[in-house]
C-alpha cells in the first residue's frame, strides 16, 4: 500500500446510487447538500492545493454515493476535471468508493484511463441475512467477485465493513472480517452503525424493531476486529464516521456515533493488553506498565477509563504508565 497522503475530498452523496440501504442518508453523512459537478472538483482541487505545501502531492478522493453507478459520461466529466492535475503532477492519484455490484472490467479500464489508483468497496457485511435486512441489494458473492476483479485489474482495494447492522451479531462481524482477510485487501474501514434521522433504520429503531448498536458495543467489537486485521497485516485506515457538525448536532439520533470513536477503540485495545498482565495476586498493589512513546493517553483510556476498569476488576491500589521505545500496542509489566 502506498504511504498515506493528504486527501482532497469531493463528496458525491447519493449520486448514481440505485439503492436506499436502511441505514443510509448520504447527505447527512457527508454534510454535502447536492451531488458534485466538474466545477466542484476543480474548486476542491484549487482550494485544497492552496492549503498544502507546494511540493505536497495529495490524493483526490471521491467519497459517498456509488461513483461507478453514475452514468458513464458523468463519471468521465468528474474524472476529466481532475486529469490535468494528475498529468501535471499536482496530485498523486485518485481514489473513489462504490458498490460491489457497480464494477466490471469496462468500468475499471475507464477508471484506469483517468489515473484512478484505489477503489473502495462498500461491502458492509459478508452475511447474506444482514445484507438482505439492510436492503443492500447485493450479495456476499458479488462483493467477493468485485474485490477479486478490482484487485486483479491492478487497483488498490479498500473494503468497508459495518458492525451492528440489522440481523448482525458479533460472530457475523468477525466472520465478515475473516472473509475480508481472505480477499487480501490493501486496507479496511470499519463503520459501526449510526442511526441517522430520515432513514428507514431510524423508523425501525423507533418502532422497537432494531436494537441499537451502542458506542460501548462498537468499541468492544472494533477493538477485536482491529486486532484481527492487524494480525493479518491489513491496515485499518478508519474506525467510525468522520465527525461533522450535523452528526454531532443531532442528526446521529442513536447508535455508535462518537466524534473520537477511533481513540476509544485504541484505548480498549490497550486495556485488553493491560488486563492480560494482571492477576488476582495484584489486589491492593501498585502496578506499572511500559507502553510505547506517545501512547500513554491511549493506555490510560479516555477519562481514565482503563485505570478505572483495572481498579474495579483487579482491586489494584494504583496504575502507573512509563513511556518506552516499544512497538505500537505493546504493553509490558514493569516494577512500580
Ligand atoms: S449503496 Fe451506499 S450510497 Fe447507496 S444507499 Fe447504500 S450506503 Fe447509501
Amino acid at each position: 500500500m502506498t504511504p498515506r497522503r493528504s486527501i482532497i475530498p469531493v463528496f458525491v452523496p447519493h449520486l448514481g446510487c440505485p439503492h436506499m440501504c436502511v441505514f443510509c442518508n448520504q447527505r447527512r453523512v457527508t454534510g454535502a447538500p447536492r451531488p458534485a459537478r466538474p466545477e466542484d472538483v476543480t474548486r476542491a482541487l484549487e482550494d485544497g492545493l492552496a492549503r498544502l505545501m507546494p511540493d505536497a502531492k495529495p490524493t483526490l478522493a471521491f467519497y459517498g454515493g456509488s461513483f461507478t453507478a453514475i452514468p458513464v459520461p458523468e463519471q468521465e466529466a468528474l474524472l476529466a476535471a481532475a486529469k490535468p492535475y494528475l498529468d501535471a503532477g499536482r496530485i498523486a492519484d485518485i481514489r473513489l468508493s462504490t458498490r460491489p455490484d457497480a464494477v466490471d472490467e469496462n468500468i475499471l479500464s475507464m477508471l484506469q484511463k483517468y489515473g484512478v489508483r484505489t477503489v473502495e468497496l462498500g461491502v458492509q457485511s459478508m452475511d447474506e441475512e444482514v445484507l438482505r435486512l439492510s436492503e443492500r441489494g447485493h450479495t456476499a458473492h458479488e462483493a467477493e467477485r468485485a474485490a477479486k476483479t478490482v484487485k486483479s485489474a491492478g487497483f488498490e482495494v479498500i473494503l468497508q465493513m459495518m458492525t451492528g447492522l440489522p440481523g448482525d451479531t458479533r460472530e457475523k462481524s468477525l466472520a465478515t472480517a475473516r472473509s475480508f482477510i481472505g480477499l487480501s485487501p490493501d486496507g479496511v474501514r470499519i463503520y459501526p452503525t449510526v442511526i441517522l434521522r430520515d432513514t428507514p433504520l431510524y423508523e425501525l429503531w423507533r418502532a422497537g424493531s432494531y436494537r441499537e448498536h451502542t458506542v460501548e458495543d462498537a468499541v468492544d467489537l472494533c477493538a477485536e476486529l482491529c486486532d484481527l486485521f492487524d494480525g493479518a497485516g491489513i491496515p485499518v485506515i478508519r474506525v467510525g464516521l468522520n465527525p461533522t457538525d450535523d452528526l454531532s448536532g443531532g442528526d446521529a439520533a442513536g447508535g455508535a456515533y462518537h466524534p473520537a470513536l477511533g481513540e476509544l477503540v485504541l484505548g480498549r485495545r490497550y486495556l485488553t493488553r493491560e488486563r492480560a498482565l494482571l492477576t488476582e495476586a495484584d489486589r491492593g498493589r501498585a502496578v506499572a506498565f511500559a507502553v510505547p512513546f506517545g501512547r500513554v493517553s491511549a493506555a490510560v483510556g479516555q477519562k481514565r477509563a482503563n485505570i478505572r476498569a483495572l481498579t474495579a476488576e483487579f482491586g489494584v491500589k494504583c496504575v502507573k504508565f512509563r513511556e518506552r521505545d516499544l512497538p505500537n500496542l505493546t504493553v509490558m509489566r514493569i516494577i512500580a
